[in-house]
């Protein structure tokens, strides 16, 4: 089980909070990243069982 922890900064939360939606794993390594339209667009690649998660940042 995880657990959100109140004392995470929020602009960590994406990052540190990230697990892949189809099996809940949380080793979703950075497959690349990418620059588009002023925001950071990084595609990862569950280690477990390969679901492909894409998260946008906003700088
Ligand atoms: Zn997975």
């Amino acid at each position: 089980m995880v657990k959100d922890s109140p004392a995470v900064n929020p602009s960590m939360r994406e990052e540190r909070g990230l697990r892949c939606p189809k099996c809940g794993c949380g080793h979703l390594p950075v497959r690349y990243t990418r620059q588009q339209n002023g925001h950071i667009m990084r595609v990862r690649r569950c280690r477990h069982c390969g679901h492909r998660v894409v998260t946008r940042e906003r700088p």
